[in-house]
C-alpha cells in the first residue's frame, strides 16, 4: 500500500500556525512512508475564500518546505463529480430529497427540546409521500439507524459513536450545490487517501464521512485527529496570541527550519529530544506519538529553538533566508564583507534574522552617529590620543587580518601602559557606532582597513569637537 496523505485548507485566511503544523506532520508522514503527500484547496465557501489566501498558504508551505507531490487540486473545479457521487447515493437509496421547509425544522427541534431530545433531523421526508411542487428539496443522506462507526483513530485510540447520535446530513443545498462533508469524502476517496491527518476539530464529521464513504463502498483511510493548539493562557491560539500567518514568523525573523522543528514539537515528541534534523523527524516520527492533549504555543521556546538553528545550519542556508530582510531592511551588501563571514560573526550573538541585519549594518555602511549612551561614557577627553595610536599602528599593518589587528591593538595598549578595557570599548564604538559587536579583531577586519581609519579618524575629530 502507497501511503497518500493530504493537507485540505479552506482558503479564507493565512496559512496559520495550526495548519501548518498539520500539514507538516501529514508531509512527514507520506515522506516517511515514502508515499504521496496531496494540496487540496477547499474553496467551495465561494464567500470566505479568496485568491489572496490561496496564494497565502502555498507561499506559507513554500517557505516551510513542504512540498507536495500532487495538487493543488481545487474543489471548485469538481462540481460535476460531487454532483455525480450524489446522484449515485440518489439511485443507491442512500440519499433522499427532503423539502421540509424552516418552519417544519424549527417546529421539529422545538418540539425535541421540550421532550429533552437532542435535537436531530428525525428523516420524515426519507417517507414522504405527498411532494410540494413549489419546494426545491435539499438532498439528504440516509445514515444508518442501527449499529456503531467505529473511529479507529492513530492519535486518540478506537472512538466509538452510535448511529443513533447522528441524523441525515444534506449533501446537496436545494441549489445543488454539494455541502462540505460530501466534498471531502468524494475527495479522499478519489484522490485514494490512506491516511487523513487533521485537526481534532473536525473529529464530529468523521463518522458521518465514514457512514458516506462506506454506502459508496469505498474504503475507509485511517484518521490520526491533531489536537488543537492553545495559547499561553490556556485559551484556543488565536490572533489575540500573536498567531497569524507563518509568513509573520518570518516576517519576525524566525528560520524556517526552526519553525517546523518547533513546531513538530508542539504536540509530538520524542523523550527529551528537542532538536531534530530533517532525517531524524523522518525516522522518528510516528503518528502514534502525537500527544492527545492540546498543546500550548510558547514563543520563548520558538525563540529558542530559532538560536539553534541559527547557530548550527550551514551558513549558505541562512544566507538564502537573510536575502528577505536584507531587501526589507535596504541593506545593500554589494560593498563590503562576504556575507558569510558576517553570518559567522554574528549567528552565535543575533536574536534572530532582523536583529542579525540590523546589527550588521555598519559592516556596510558608514554612520553618523553613535550610541549616544556609549559616546557619553567612551568619547571623553584623552580618548583621541588612544584612538590615534591605535590609527598609527593599524595603519603600519601591511597584512590586514584579525591575527594582526589583535596583535596591533595589544601592542597599542603595551606602549600606552593601558588595558584592553580602556582601549577596547572606544575603538569598537568608533568603528561599529555602537558598543556591541563581535571581537574587535573580527569586526574590524570585517569592516576592512580603509573603513576602519577613517572611522577611527572621525571619532578623533567628533571627541575633539566635544571637547
Ligand atoms: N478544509 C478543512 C479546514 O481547513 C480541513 C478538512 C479536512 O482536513 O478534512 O479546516
Amino acid at each position: 500500500m502507497t501511503v497518500k496523505t493530504r493537507f485540505a485548507p479552506s482558503p479564507t485566511g493565512y496559512l496559520h500556525i495550526g495548519g501548518a503544523r498539520t500539514a507538516l506532520y501529514s508531509w512527514l508522514y507520506a515522506r516517511k512512508k515514502g508515499g504521496v503527500f496531496a494540496l487540496r484547496v477547499e474553496d467551495t465557501d465561494r464567500e470566505r475564500s479568496t485568491e489572496d489566501s490561496v496564494e497565502a498558504i502555498l507561499e506559507g508551505m513554500e517557505w516551510l518546505g513542504l512540498e507536495y507531490d500532487e495538487g493543488p487540486v481545487f474543489q471548485t473545479q469538481r462540481f460535476d463529480r460531487y454532483a455525480e457521487v450524489i446522484q449515485q447515493l440518489m439511485d443507491s437509496g442512500d440519499a433522499y430529497h427532503c423539502y421540509c421547509s424552516r418552519e417544519e425544522l424549527d417546529e421539529m427541534r422545538e418540539k425535541q427540546r421540550a421532550n429533552k431530545q437532542k435535537p436531530r433531523y428525525d428523516g420524515r421526508c426519507r417517507t414522504r409521500t405527498e411532494v410540494p411542487d413549489d419546494v426545491q428539496p435539499v438532498i439528504r443522506f440516509k445514515n444508518p439507524v442501527e449499529g456503531d462507526v467505529v473511529i479507529k483513530d492513530l492519535v486518540k485510540g478506537d472512538i466509538v459513536i452510535n448511529n443513533r447520535e447522528l441524523d441525515d446530513l444534506i449533501i446537496a443545498r436545494s441549489d445543488g450545490t454539494p455541502t462540505y462533508n460530501l466534498t471531502v469524502v468524494v475527495d479522499d476517496i478519489d484522490m485514494g487517501m490512506t491516511h487523513v491527518i487533521r485537526g481534532d476539530d473536525h473529529i464530529n464529521n468523521t463518522p458521518r464521512q465514514i457512514n458516506i464513504m462506506r454506502a459508496l463502498g469505498a474504503e475507509v483511510p485511517a484518521f490520526a485527529h491533531v489536537p488543537m493548539i492553545l495559547g499561553d493562557d490556556g485559551k484556543r491560539l488565536s490572533k489575540r496570541h500573536g498567531a497569524v500567518g507563518v509568513m509573520q514568523y518570518r516576517d519576525e525573523g524566525y528560520l524556517p527550519e526552526a519553525v517546523l522543528n518547533y513546531l513538530i514539537r508542539l504536540g509530538w515528541s520524542h523523550g527529551d529530544q528537542e532538536v531534530f534534523s530533517r532525517e531524524e523527524m523522518l525516522e522518528l516520527f510516528e503518528l502514534e506519538n502525537i500527544h492527545s492533549a492540546a498543546s500550548a504555543f510558547n514563543t520563548e521556546k520558538l525563540n529558542w529553538m530559532n538560536q539553534q538553528y541559527l547557530k548550527s545550519l550551514p551558513g549558505d542556508v541562512i544566507a538564502g533566508h537573510l536575502q528577505w530582510h536584507l531587501e526589507n531592511q535596504a541593506l545593500d551588501i554589494s560593498n563590503g564583507p562576504a556575507i558569510n563571514d558576517v553570518i559567522d560573526a554574528q549567528r552565535d550573538r543575533a536574536k534572530g534574522l532582523v536583529d542579525l541585519v540590523a546589527t550588521s549594518r555598519y559592516f556596510y555602511e558608514d554612520f553618523d552617529s553613535y550610541d549616544e549612551k556609549a559616546m557619553n561614557k567612551q568619547f571623553k577627553s584623552g580618548v583621541d590620543d588612544i584612538l590615534q595610536a591605535l590609527h598609527n599602528k593599524l595603519d603600519a599593518l601591511t597584512s590586514w587580518n584579525p591575527e594582526n589587528i589583535q596583535a596591533a591593538i595589544n601592542s597599542t595598549c603595551e606602549e600606552l601602559d593601558l588595558k584592553l578595557g580602556k582601549v577596547g570599548p572606544p575603538l569598537r564604538l568608533a568603528v561599529a557606532g555602537t558598543p556591541m559587536s563581535p571581537g574587535l579583531d573580527i569586526t574590524l577586519n570585517l569592516v576592512g582597513k580603509e573603513h576602519t581609519l577613517q572611522r577611527i579618524t572621525k571619532a578623533i575629530e567628533t571627541i575633539k569637537a566635544k571637547m
